[in-house]
């Protein structure tokens, strides 16, 4: 979400006349877009901030903002670290770009206003074949551990004909797969719901692949579930947080689901939609967790057999419930369980790669490979990386291609038709 964001405010400087730069020393505006969600996020970014000051020192009329999660919940506040930043504006506020050329007088802008949210905002987009489009802003969940509560605001959705409208004219200028974002994509909500929407987007002529992240366990309805199954150019691929395989502590997390409830909508997923690929996050050293529970997760991986995920070390995040629990992990103990979480999934996602040696897959393509100008990268509908020697097609094309290696990050494969 925030790769997007970043999309908008390249869009909106663009309009007013401002170019990109590779390097930092040369610009006039340059702008933090910032993530709270991981103690380590912020510490980078305060440490890239340092290395901001210096260059202003020596470019006088450079500006410096700090947009993004870091922004709202510091808001004045980064004055005080920071006295040399000019501007500080939170994720609902992109808009106040627009008024840098006539000289933005607000130096601190966190409101939390869902028509501003929803403004339509010119975007510059990283990709010619695959864009990002947001469905709906914020939370209501306030599981323990997060912070996107406070620094996106409550939940709101974008009106579906909105929607439809961006992603007809995404359609018009070539783009073939969208991805439509959501802190919690099922609860989408306007005068349609989400399976509504999915089936109103799947209609739209030029759109092969419909992606969505993220999926909160809880709110995953048969309904969605029937479509993916039904709808081709929906992707068989969910990205289902589970977070850990104990139910005690997703108790203390306040996810809403036990690990029972969790592994049924597994089962139903894997049975109503064939081959679909699941991934999921994980938190390693949640305050209070004994190795029993960590055991569970552990077995929880073993079971489910994800096809990848996001493990991280539990991150105190001031203001939220969690950061104030009893019972804090030393960060040994909560590393020792991530890297044992980590080497078993790395096993069973080379595991299942080579369980597809011999399959055919249909691969959209992204263009050359960045650490082989000899192969090209694709992705499978069930979002897993693909690299075939380079033959002649166009970034965009549906092709074609045998797996003839499976490896821990990604698929070799080779083309069998166009
Ligand atoms: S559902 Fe996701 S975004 Fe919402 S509070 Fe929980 S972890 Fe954060």
């Amino acid at each position: 979400m925030n790769v997007h964001d970043s999309e908008k405010m390249l869009g909106v400087l663009e309009r007013q006349g401002y170019a990109e730069t590779e390097d930092p020393r040369r610009a006039d505006l340059i702008i933090f877009n910032t993530c709270s969600i991981r103690q380590k996020a912020e510490q980078k970014f305060y440490s890239e901030l340092g290395r901001a000051k210096a260059y202003k020192k020596k470019r006088s009329k450079m500006k410096i903002a700090i947009a993004g999660c870091i922004a709202q919940q510091t808001g004045e506040g980064i004055f005080k670290k920071a006295p040399y930043v000019d501007f500080v504006f939170g994720p609902q506020n992109i808009h106040i770009l627009e008024n840098l050329a006539s000289g933005c007088n607000a130096s601190v802008v966190t409101e939390d206003n869902p028509h501003i949210a929803f403004t339509d905002l010119p975007v510059k987009r990283s990709d010619t074949v695959r864009a990002w489009v947001t469905i709906m802003y914020g939370c209501n969940n306030f599981c323990s551990f997060c912070v996107v509560p406070y620094t996106r605001g409550r939940e709101r959705s974008r009106p579906s004909d909105s929607i439809i409208t961006e992603i007809e004219a995404l359609a018009e200028g070539g783009y073939k797969e969208i991805t439509l974002l959501g802190q919690n994509v099922n609860s989408y909500k306007s005068d349609i719901d989400f399976p509504g929407l999915l089936r109103r987007i799947s209609r739209i002529g030029g759109i092969e692949r419909i992606r969505f992240v993220t999926s909160h366990p809880r709110d995953l309805s048969e309904d969605l579930i029937e479509v993916m199954a039904d709808l081709p150019k929906v992707c068989k691929h969910i990205h289902l947080p589970l977070q850990s395989g104990s139910t005690r502590l997703l108790r203390l997390m306040n996810r809403g689901y036990s690990y029972d409830d969790y592994l049924g909508k597994i089962s139903t997923l894997r049975e109503e939609v064939p081959g679909i690929a699941i991934t999921s996050d994980i938190i390693a050293g949640f305050p209070s967790e004994t190795e029993e529970d960590h055991f569970h997760t552990i077995m929880a991986l073993k079971d489910i057999e994800f096809d990848g995920i996001f493990a991280f070390r539990f991150s105190q995040r001031p203001g939220t419930r969690a950061a104030e629990m009893e019972g804090q992990l030393p960060e040994g103990i909560k590393s020792e369980r991530l890297t044992q979480i980590l080497k078993l999934q790395d096993e069973i996602t080379e595991r299942k790669n080579k369980a597809l040696e011999g399959t055919i897959q249909e691969i959209l393509i992204e263009g050359v490979s960045e650490t082989d100008r000899e192969k090209l990268t694709g992705r499978t509908g069930t979002n897993k990386i693909v690299t075939i020697p380079v033959v002649d097609v166009e970034r965009g094309a549906l092709i074609s291609v045998e797996i003839i290696r499976g490896r821990k990050h990604s698929l070799e494969g080779r083309l069998i038709e166009r």
